[in-house]
């Protein structure tokens, strides 16, 4: 039987690999896969209110219905810095071996006492054309290495260490972490959460 379409208003070929892993019965596709070329301005002061406004704008382009997310990793010790700016916080928008360079930078003087602890988080928004509009967030939690470990996964994974898999980010396989991880969680909560409107 074909598989339903689900729109996800993302680019990044990890983060749409690992959302096809939490909704196998679906033919996932990118904004740009659907027809749509554009990219929202991420003006929000929260990941909800980012995911939101990526949805919106999706949904309004292609009349289908849209799932968005925004997500990133908080350090408590940096007052939750980078949070909503963790793509771009070195500066380039995607740089991530600049963005966990500048964070181990950042902790350096900072030992394993706890304060290295840190979390992801991740808002995922989905929004029907007919006005609808389902948000859930997921979150997991750890501290941030002296130094990386580990090559798989992307973003700050190799230099998060999962209090869940006792094992940084970078050497957990994509089951591994799929199960654990902020973006499951959401996606699990999201899912409850449409009920019906999801099947
Ligand atoms: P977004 O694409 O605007 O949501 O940016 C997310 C930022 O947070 C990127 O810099 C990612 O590298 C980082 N990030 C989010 N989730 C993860 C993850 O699961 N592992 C590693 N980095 C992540």
């Amino acid at each position: 039987m074909e598989k339903k379409i689900m729109v996800v208003a993302t680019g990044n070929a990890h983060k749409l690999r690992e959302i096809a892993a939490i909704f196998p019965e679906y033919r996932i596709l990118s904004q740009r896969e659907a027809g749509f070329t554009g990219e929202a301005e991420e003006t929000g002061g929260t990941f909800t209110e980012n995911a939101l406004i990526k949805a919106e704008t999706a949904c309004k382009a292609l009349a289908l219905p849209v799932l968005a997310d925004d997500s990133g990793i908080c350090v408590d010790a940096l007052g939750g810095a980078p949070g909503i700016y963790s793509a771009r916080y070195a500066g380039t928008h995607g740089d991530d071996k600049a963005n966990r360079a500048l964070l181990l930078q950042n902790l350096e003087k900072m030992r394993d006492d706890g304060s290295r602890r840190a979390h992801f988080e991740f808002a995922v928004a989905l929004v029907f054309p007919d006005g609808r509009k389902l948000t859930a967030a997921g979150r997991t939690d750890g501290h941030i290495l002296h130094e990386e470990c580990g090559d798989g996964g992307f973003g700050y994974d190799p230099v998060f260490f999962s209090d869940d898999l006792q094992k940084s980010f970078g050497e957990a396989t994509a089951e591994e972490k799929n199960a654990v991880s902020h973006r499951f969680r959401a996606l699990m909560s999201l899912r409850e959460k449409a009920g019906g409107a999801l099947q």
